[in-house]
């Protein structure tokens, strides 16, 4: 049935779907309901989540206390336009777990955090220009994208990287005020933060690059770019938006580092729209009504008594023993995956942190986006394939194979995906042997 709706949604979505991250093909599976960790489509197949809407999710689909808190919520209306106590609530308890946010500002989505992240950066600093990260993502716009991916052909040399567009929409303006680093390049970064510094209003970056595989950052390169900017009064922002669910803390607790600001999504809504940028209280009074000309921050859904709700709920079931489970989830499935690709002698390796998790048809070292990117592309159609062969065997993930772990899941479930792995990589060997051969691990 699957493909029949895929035919019907062409006549409604360009390329019948709405979401370019979610689409794949040769059509994507149309769900029919979510419980726990189990996806059920509309051919009653039941698919292990592993992609929990791209790591939004904490604790799988329809959790009991996110269900509850929205039911509840959902009779007493959706969006006030007035302050609430579940929004004072969620921002408490996200104040609390996070030393570096003294106040902060919901938004509808990790997008509108990152924006408004930038223009606090640019009215607090009076420059223009915003250092981010080859490979790095920070929502869906322009300069949140720059040199996302980094194409060997265009993207020059790796000390002063050149900021490439992501397709033909780009302005040349947006272009010229970015200023692109290498990921996880201490000495580099040092260096091109000095060169720069009296135009760069920040620096943002995540803390595991996550849209390009999930590459953890080096403590030391973040403190690096902590130095730099607090010696040239550079605003430096943490995009959390995937990191938090890696601590209590978020990404920023396990490493010690304080950001001047933070941008949060995904988790903190329990599944429906959300985003948030806090910090310094500073910083984020330039936000303030009562200020003469405070930075504009109008959003019609930002601070939603629904998403509160099932935030606060998802947030409040969160506490250390379920961290420290999901993350020793994620280590087993990690391991797994290493294995599963030792055992099949073809070349691959899981990245990532935590509950994180992303497979690189690689056994060298990925450091940056550069690594990613370039392992991608030898892989070629073999990540397509492998992602296919993965839902075949039950196991959902990104299409660019991107696993993350909920805390409803178990070991079983786990060990479900990694048998899967090793399943697939048999089916997969004659086509690597045939297309690949520079995949296979030689004796
Ligand atoms: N920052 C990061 C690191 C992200 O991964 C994403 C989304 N995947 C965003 C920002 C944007 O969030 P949203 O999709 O909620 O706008």
């Amino acid at each position: 049935m699957s493909a029949a709706i895929s035919d019907r949604a062409q006549s409604v979505f360009p390329g019948g779907d709405t979401r370019a991250s979610a689409h794949y093909e040769p059509y994507p599976l149309v769900m029919q309901t979510a419980s726990g960790c189990v996806l059920t489509d509309l051919d009653g197949h039941r698919l292990l989540d592993f992609m929990n809407n791209f790591t939004s999710l904490l604790h799988g689909h329809a959790y009991a206390p996110v269900v509850a808190a929205v039911q509840a919520q959902v009779a007493r209306g959706t969006a006030y336009a007035a302050p609430s106590i579940a929004q004072i609530e969620l921002g408490e308890l996200l104040i609390e777990r996070l030393p570096s946010v003294q106040r902060l500002r919901f938004t509808s989505s990790g997008t509108e955090a990152t924006q408004m992240a930038i223009r606090c950066a640019r009215a607090a600093t009076g420059r223009q220009k915003i250092m981010k990260m080859e490979g790095g993502y920070h929502g869906s716009y322009e300069l949140a994208e720059v040199s996302l991916v980094a194409d060997a052909a265009r993207r020059g040399e790796l000390a002063s990287p050149v900021s490439l567009p992501v397709d033909k929409s780009f302005p040349d303006s947006v272009l010229r005020d970015t200023v692109i680093c290498p990921y996880n390049q201490p000495a580099l970064a040092k260096a091109l933060i000095e060169r720069h510094a009296h135009e760069l209003a920040a620096v943002i970056v995540e803390p595991v690059l996550g849209s390009l595989g999930m590459v953890p950052a080096q403590s030391e390169f973040l403190r690096v770019l902590r130095e730099a900017t607090a010696r040239q009064d550079i605003v430096l922002i943490f995009d959390e938006v995937i990191t938090l669910r890696l601590g209590l803390g978020g990404a920023q607790g396990l490493h010690r580092i304080a950001p001047d600001l933070t941008c949060m999504g995904k988790i903190i809504g329990g599944g429906l729209p959300v985003g948030a940028v806090g910090g310094q209280q500073a910083l984020m009074d330039l936000f303030s009504p009562t200020q003469p000309n405070p930075v504009m921050h109008a959003s019609t859904f930002s601070g939603n008594a629904l998403s509160m709700a099932a935030g606060l709920a998802a947030m409040q079931a969160w506490d250390a023993d379920i961290l420290a489970r999901m993350n020793d989830l994620g280590q087993r499935l990690r391991d797994g995956f290493d294995q599963a690709f030792q055992q099949a002698g073809i070349r691959g390796r899981a990245l990532g942190q935590g509950s994180l998790c992303n497979i690189h048809f690689t056994d060298a070292a990925v450091n940056d986006a550069r690594d990613a990117i370039d392992g991608m592309q030898r892989a070629g159609l073999a990540v397509r394939l492998l992602h296919l062969s993965m839902l075949r065997r039950g196991v959902m993930s990104a299409s660019r194979l991107m696993f993350c772990v909920s805390s409803v899941m178990s070991e079983e479930h786990v060990d479900h995906a990694v048998t899967a792995l090793h399943e697939s990589l048999t089916e997969l060997r004659p086509f690597i042997e045939q297309e690949r051969p520079a995949l296979l691990v030689r004796a």
